[in-house]
């Protein structure tokens, strides 16, 4: 049980050679020196070496503790967002709080900012969304974004939870494995999409943000007692996912399929009605060209994809034999079929296989079928396929008829901010996304 508001530490960069950075205002460092201005860390001889702009040396020690005297910020150059996605870029950014630099084993710098969950929170919700999103859709992303975190930092002080299984092909040449954020060792969250795109103070505050953060304050969205591990992903494409079709084969309640519209569409049970499925325009609350709402809703590098909704990838052959090779390690000779499975109720492959000349293998689960199957990674694994032309049976082509954006489980965020559009309170949107579920005050 949370006792009041609690610190995240965020990690914000990972394995650098070297960083720069500069203090805003008077900061602390290893609760002795000062420092103001450009800084430069540089691991030397088995620690960290801090130095200013005239490149004295200010402290050293396997682990430096920057801390502001009063309201200062920092920036650090060249931080990597977008990691393995088609938006990867590096960026200058600005931070409040506390910043940590800590030296690996393997001689390279990790930078932590150590932040209230509060403060936190205002920052990923004005870095995920613009200033004009609907306010019920912001106050039910920033309960569903501080139960997630908080149930994380629960589970790792109860003890960490089973790991998934490790990478490779195992004895039968098999690829399944999901992927946990307790990956991350001495910080509780990434910056990054991989946990949630937090910028810090780089992107600005918007007060709408700043407003549905604190009319949510303390707010928790529980599970018999519990607080939930509420997730959440772009667009579900007509019907939310399975838990346990994303991650480990446990049940959770309330990360059950439900229909993303105001009728219920079936759950997807049979190859032919996952094809009906994606194949069709279905009426869902993600379905929505509205660029006005995707422009509220996805900040501008996203917008580089309208798509989303129902989308379609078109490959020659040898092309998808080579990012297969790339991305499983695997060579299968000649590509000759792609069979799902197993789908969940959303559509999405669970489990698929690669039919291959030399070799066949299959994949799992949907993280792992997206990285597969794309250079960076596919939107999502529901899709259909087609295989195309070509003589003697042997595809020329192979394209993969698909929808929705991200795993499916939980809360749909285009569809989220569509049903607040619509009217709808935060607490009904939530209540949709997260059967079963109830709000709680857990600090004021
Ligand atoms: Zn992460
Ligand atoms: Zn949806």
């Amino acid at each position: 049980m949370i006792a009041g508001e609690p610190v995240i530490r965020v990690g914000i960069f990972e394995r650098y050679p070297s960083a720069r950075g500069a203090f805003f205002g008077r900061f602390n460092v290893n609760g002795g020196a000062a420092a103001e201005g450009t800084v430069e860390v540089r691991p030397e001889g088995g620690s960290l070496v801090v130095r200013d702009g005239g490149g004295r040396t200010i402290v050293s020690g396997r682990e430096v503790g920057c801390i502001a005297d009063r309201n200062g910020r920092f920036l650090l150059e060249g931080v990597t967002i977008g990691i393995n996605f088609h938006w990867q870029r590096k960026q200058d950014q600005t931070f409040e709080g506390g910043l940590r630099f800590v030296l690996r084993d393997d001689g390279t710098i990790t930078a932590i900012n150590d932040i209230l969950l509060e403060d936190y929170l205002r920052s990923v919700i004005s870095s995920e969304m613009s200033a004009e999103a609907p306010l019920e859709f912001l106050k039910a992303h920033a309960i569903t974004s501080r139960s997630w975190l908080v149930a994380m930092l629960e589970r790792s002080h109860r003890g960490r939870l089973p790991q998934p299984p490790p990478g490779g092909p195992d004895a039968n040449g098999e690829i399944v494995r999901w992927y946990t954020r307790e990956d991350h060792d001495i910080y509780d969250v990434c910056a990054d999409d991989h946990c949630q795109r937090y910028q810090g103070v780089s992107t600005i505050i918007t007060p709408l943000a700043a407003e549905a953060v604190g009319a949510t304050r303390g707010e928790f969205l529980v599970f018999e007692g519990e607080i939930c591990d509420a997730r959440f992903y772009k667009a579900c494409g007509g019907r939310t996912e399975e838990f346990h079709n994303a991650w480990e084969d446990t049940p959770v309640p309330y990360l059950s399929s439900t229909s993303d519209a105001p009728i219920d569409h079936p759950p997807i049970s049979t190859e032919e009605s996952a094809a009906a499925w994606i194949l069709s325009q279905p009426e869902a609350y993600c379905n929505t060209r509205d660029p006005a709402l995707l422009h509220q809703v996805l900040p501008s590098f996203d917008r580089e994809t309208t798509d989303f909704f129902r989308w379609k990838v078109d490959y020659r052959r040898d092309e998808l034999e080579e990012i297969i090779r790339d991305r499983s390690g695997i060579d299968i000779g000649t590509l000759l079929d792609l069979v799902p499975l197993a789908r969940g109720p959303s559509g999405r492959i669970r489990r698929l296989r690669i039919k291959g000349s030399q070799r066949t293998f299959e994949v799992g689960k949907e993280l792992e079928i997206r990285r597969c199957l794309s250079p960076s990674h596919l939107y999502s694994s529901g899709f259909v396929v087609q295989a195309e032309g070509g003589a003697a049976d042997l595809p020329e082509r192979f394209i993969l008829h698909g929808g929705g954006w991200g795993h499916g489980v939980g809360l749909c965020q285009i569809g989220a901010a569509v049903m607040a559009e619509r009217g709808f309170p935060a607490e009904a949107i939530l209540a949709h996304y997260f059967p079963g579920t109830s709000l709680e005050r857990r600090y004021r």
